[in-house]
């Protein structure tokens, strides 16, 4: 009888702890995803869609393929397993809140059908609930986090992978519905929308494999000076990859640390424990993305601005850095860190819009997007997360532009309309009597201030 790995969020070979252990019982192995239908993850869904027809392209070689089922996992697992008497199920660990309850009853179900599901560390440096203050309480200051993970150590060297994989073959009798292993793919394209994407990013294993070599060979030296500069190759780009499992921070870790020359890596590693503090954080708060972790902003009187909101998704607010961001995050899925940061503040403080809407916007057109991270971030940018800039420091946009985009060739790319512009006129394309075709600042800096520091002061009874 077959042993079956069920593939989420690991769609690689390498340092993939489930697969190895299925492979090591000898049984015939049949690797499987479940497509279920996640509304909302737009960009997110057409990486999986690639990364699905990757991770098949990689097990043709080895005469294996991966088997694509249709439906909620809760019905079609147990469906599989009966139809295939499967002897046991393997699977890396998820900690989204959803995902953790799905696995749990699935478990139990598993384990009344007589067949055991083994879990594996999924793609952390360290699970979740490991690293807990002395009070075994967790911790909510990334400083304490991260000291406390870097004294644990890293037990674990990242595992090869398999040399070789005795496949199962699949009989179709009593199967639950299939998918093909590029219907995904090919809805994503009918969206007219994944032009950009593709031009942007080669999902799967060998191409997270190339960007890590590319980083290492290079950036990573100066990771710590050039970093916050969104013109400059100076960050890995590999958030997506790691999201979707191409690559373990294991096996990130262990190249980086063989770097002779980098001066970088205790600030990129420390990025990484970001990623970790985040799952931590929402393993302990599982509505991070849907309620403030500071409840007192609950009575904040964010404003309803359907015409803001659309001009910021858009990258139609008239201030260049904000639209040059929101422009390559709606192109690529991705936009650099500390645009990411102007644009979520823009939005929560300049607009006074509710967080929750830029982090459904983010949640929508990130291909590197997580509940983790994205919670987190905006939460910690909009001033109502646990270790949070405090809401009254509002990033003022202007002064952000010309410190991190000098010589304004990060906004030249992403808003052509204004490459025309001067050095200096550039982050400020009103100062110079403004450019036909881009807007006008929808808020004036000054104004919107005072009305985000008002509605502040109001929430602390200071009015
Ligand atoms: P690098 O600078 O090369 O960093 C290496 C890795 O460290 C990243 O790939 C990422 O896994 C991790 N990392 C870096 N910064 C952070 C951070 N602040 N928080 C958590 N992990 C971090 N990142 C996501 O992966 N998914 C998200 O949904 C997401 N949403 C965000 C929303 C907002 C409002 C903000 C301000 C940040 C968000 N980030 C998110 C964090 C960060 O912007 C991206 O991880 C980073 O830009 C990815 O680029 P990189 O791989 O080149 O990063």
């Amino acid at each position: 009888a077959p042993v079956i790995v069920w593939f989420r969020h690991d769609f690689r070979l390498a340092d993939n702890a489930a697969l190895t252990a299925a492979v090591e019982t000898g049984a015939p192995v049949l690797c499987i995803h479940i497509l279920d239908d996640a509304a909302g993850q737009v960009a997110a869904r057409w990486w999986l869609g690639r990364a699905l027809e990757s991770f098949d392209a990689a097990l043709r070689p080895l005469d294996g393929g991966l088997h694509v089922f249709h439906g909620p996992a809760i019905r079609v697992l147990p469906a599989v397993v009966a139809a295939t008497g499967a002897q046991a199920v393997f699977w890396n660990r998820r900690y989204d809140p959803e995902g953790r309850e799905t696995d749990t009853r699935l478990k139990a179900m598993l384990k009344e059908q007589g067949t055991p599901a083994h879990s594996f560390a999924g793609a952390l440096l360290h699970e979740p609930w490991t690293i807990r203050t002395r009070m075994g309480q967790p911790y909510h200051v990334f400083g304490a986090y991260w000291r406390a993970a870097c004294q644990m150590g890293h037990e674990r060297p990242p595992l090869p992978a398999p040399e070789r994989i005795a496949f199962a073959t699949l009989d179709p009798a009593g199967l639950p519905p299939t998918a093909e292993v590029g219907a995904v793919g090919r809805e994503m394209r009918a969206t007219g929308w994944t032009e950009g994407l593709e031009e942007a990013w080669t999902p799967g294993e060998a191409a997270a494999r190339e960007a890590l070599e590319q980083f290492l060979d290079g950036p990573l030296e100066d990771y710590a000076r050039d970093r916050d500069f969104p013109a400059r190759p100076a960050t890995s780009g590999l958030s997506p990859f790691l999201c979707w499992g191409h690559i373990t921070p294991a096996q990130i870790r262990q190249a980086a640390v063989a770097q002779p020359r980098a001066a970088g890596l205790a600030k990129f590693m420390a990025e990484l424990g970001w990623r970790d503090f985040a799952w931590s954080v929402l393993f302990a708060c599982p509505d991070l993305a849907s309620r403030n972790l500071r409840p007192e902003f609950d009575a904040m009187a964010w404003r309803r601005d359907p015409d803001g909101l659309r001009a910021w998704q858009r990258g139609r607010t008239g201030y260049p850095l904000v639209d040059a961001g929101m422009r390559q995050l709606w192109r690529t899925g991705w936009m650099h860190n500390r645009v990411r940061m102007v644009a979520a503040s823009f939005l929560v403080k300049h607009l006074l819009i509710d967080w929750r809407e830029g982090e459904r916007w983010f949640a929508r057109t990130l291909v590197d997007y997580d509940p983790a991270s994205n919670g987190m971030n905006w939460q910690w940018v909009a001033g109502t997360g646990v270790e949070a800039a405090p809401f009254f420091r509002m990033m003022n946009p202007l002064i952000q532009s010309r410190k991190f985009d000098p010589s304004g060739a990060y906004i030249r790319t992403w808003v052509p309309e204004l490459a025309g512009l001067s050095d200096t006129q550039i982050h400020a394309p009103w100062l110079a009597g403004g450019v036909a075709g881009y807007p006008a600042p929808i808020v004036v800096h000054e104004a919107a201030r005072e009305r985000a520091l008002a509605a502040w002061r109001a929430l602390r009874g200071q009015a």
